[in-house]
């Protein structure tokens, strides 16, 4: 099992002002990479606190060099059968899903979609160079977890149920029951699918007055390797988790706080499950959340990369360092 974690501070936005800055990375010393982001402690403005990671992206980092510094280098070892897992994590409003869905521009295209690419491109290199002695087939699986409730996004909304779908543990690996898997065979085929899923998340989320912020968004891509009579499978997943705010701050009604109840448990759980992990505990609370089963963090033999998302202005102080915290610790994993 291998583990990274890295940060990337998003840009200034057009409202946030250059003097709010507060958020900086920064090197060990001269001449070594970024592993460092610098902040200001809350209470003593001159005190500075400083967290490490395995690699910082700074604000002029653009999508596509995020992609092949951290993510087309384990391409390899999906296609050798790995699963390989890119996750990101943070405040609602740094940057996640642009870091992972990205914009419609191709420069501005996040993770996922050169992710695919990058499958596919491989995919059809296999099969040319096996003169199709090895077929090679991507499906996917879309859904998201609300409430720490599983719905299908490839699904339309009306065909939800209010339980969600069930998890069940397969070969040491957790499943989602009844999920839907569609073929794919090319990116515009990928996006087709995509885009129509991305519309039933924002459809069912107005429906329930809320935000897709407030749900995990999990995409799964199965590659199938077929060689005469032998299959090897292998699950490239993405995820993009819900707002890690702490929503007591901002609350305004009933529902919301039953809502970010249930989100704070999943990411609560998750940084349980980091700590437990990172001081080598027997016991791993996975179990007490439906994210948490499903990412199992730290369970399997695949590679893991978590993305710490983060706002450079002083707006998010407290919570850029909770996230923080958390993530930090994820890198003694
Ligand atoms: P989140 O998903 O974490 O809530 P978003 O991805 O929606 O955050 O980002 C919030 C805003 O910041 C959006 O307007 C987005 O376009 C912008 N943004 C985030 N990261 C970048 C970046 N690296 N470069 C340019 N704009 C960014
Ligand atoms: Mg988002």
């Amino acid at each position: 099992m291998s583990v990274r974690v890295v940060a990337r501070i998003r840009p200034l936005l057009e409202k946030e002002l250059e003097k709010d800055i507060i958020v900086r990375a920064d090197r060990v010393e001269e001449g070594k990479p970024l592993t460092l982001v610098k902040i200001p402690s809350p209470k003593n403005g001159a005190e500075e606190f400083s967290f490490a990671f395995n690699s910082v992206y700074g604000p002029t980092t653009s999508q596509e060099e995020l992609f092949t510094a951290e993510v087309a280098p384990h391409m390899k070892a999906l296609f050798q059968g790995l699963d390989v897992t890119i996750f990101a994590y943070g405040v609602t409003g740094t940057g996640k899903t642009h870091t992972m869905r990205g914009g419609l521009r191709l420069a501005d295209r996040g993770v996922i979609p050169r992710l695919l690419s990058n499958v596919f491109r491989r995919g059809k290199k296999i099969m040319k160079d096996t003169n199709g002695a090895t077929t090679v087939t991507v499906s996917l699986s879309y859904y998201e977890i609300y409430n720490d409730k599983v719905y299908d996004l490839l699904e339309p909304p009306e065909k939800r149920t209010p339980a969600g779908l069930p998890l069940r543990e397969k070969d040491g690996k957790t499943v989602v029951v009844g999920l839907s898997e569609r073929a794919c065979d090319d990116l515009k085929d990928f996006e087709r699918l995509y885009i129509e899923a991305n519309n039933n998340r924002v459809t069912a989320a107005t429906k329930l007055n809320a935000h897709s912020s407030r749900s995990h968004a999990i995409l799964r891509v199965k590659v199938t390797q077929t060689t005469g009579d032998m299959i090897r499978e292998s699950t490239a997943s993405a995820i993009d988790l819900a707002g890690s705010e702490d929503n007591r701050r901002t609350d305004n009604g009933k529902e919301r706080l039953v809502e970010s109840a249930a989100i704070n448990k999943s990411l609560f759980v998750l940084s349980q499950c980091i700590d437990a992990i990172a001081r080598g505990d027997k016991r791993i609370p996975y179990r007490e959340s439906k994210m948490t089963r499903i990412l199992s963090l730290g369970q399997n033999n695949g590679i893991t990369v978590m993305i710490l998302n983060l706002a450079p202005v002083r707006s998010y102080h407290l919570d850029t360092l909770s996230s923080l915290n958390v993530s930090s610790r994820a890198k003694r994993i």
